[in-house]
């Protein structure tokens, strides 16, 4: 079993430590979800560049052979959801969505519609809404984006990783795989990001 230590890093053998505070933006409030993505990068080393750099980035990084490393602090915030998050209510329910407000955004051009469903979402809590940046942590698995419809698939030894980490973050934070998302479940993003995944 890991433990987690006083910096929020992961402590067991599975768990490399490549830590970038440059991707680190202020405290996680409270862990709450899990949103699960696909680099679109080649390797793990055009990841760690980009991190290195600093700006958008997740807590967890898992190499096509199943290397798990953990990026940032359980206890700091990435950004890796994104600025607008879909309405869990419509996505779930579809026209049983009974959120007047939702109703009225509807009504409103593409653009002017996901900004307006944002701001309301925003309003609520998780689990009313989906994981935003300030309860979620972030768990990116390497593969690229092929094209339209599709991402590299994830490998055996990623689903295999991912599902260890999973059930040790249950555990830390009592949460169960009803808290874990695809990326674009969550927001407006390719929708095969992390398709191929699997968790129980
Ligand atoms: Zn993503």
């Amino acid at each position: 079993m890991s433990k987690i230590d006083q910096e929020g890093m992961l402590v067991h053998a599975h768990v490399q430590h490549r830590r970038f505070p440059q991707i680190e933006h202020g405290a996680l409030e409270a862990a709450r979800a899990i949103v699960i993505h696909q680099t679109d990068a080649a390797d793990e080393q055009a990841t760690f560049y980009a991190y290195a750099r600093g700006g958008h980035g997740a807590h967890f990084l898992i190499a096509k052979n199943g290397t798990l490393y953990q990026t940032a602090s359980l206890f700091k915030r990435c950004f890796h959801v994104g600025a607008r998050i879909k309405s869990r209510c419509l996505e779930l329910l579809k026209t049983n969505c009974r959120d007047p407000e939702i109703a009225k955004a509807l009504t409103l051009g593409w653009s002017a519609q996901i900004a307006a469903i944002n701001d309301i979402e925003r309003r609520k809590t998780y689990p009313d809404r989906f994981p935003v940046n300030s309860d979620s942590i972030g768990i990116e698995l390497v593969g690229r984006h092929i094209d339209e419809t599709r991402y590299e698939a994830v490998t055996a030894e990623q689903n295999h990783r991912l599902q260890w980490l999973l059930d040790e973050i249950y555990r830390h934070f009592s949460m169960t795989a009803a808290d874990v998302f695809r990326h674009p479940q969550v927001s407006y993003k390719h929708p095969d990001e992390a398709g191929s995944a699997v968790w129980r």
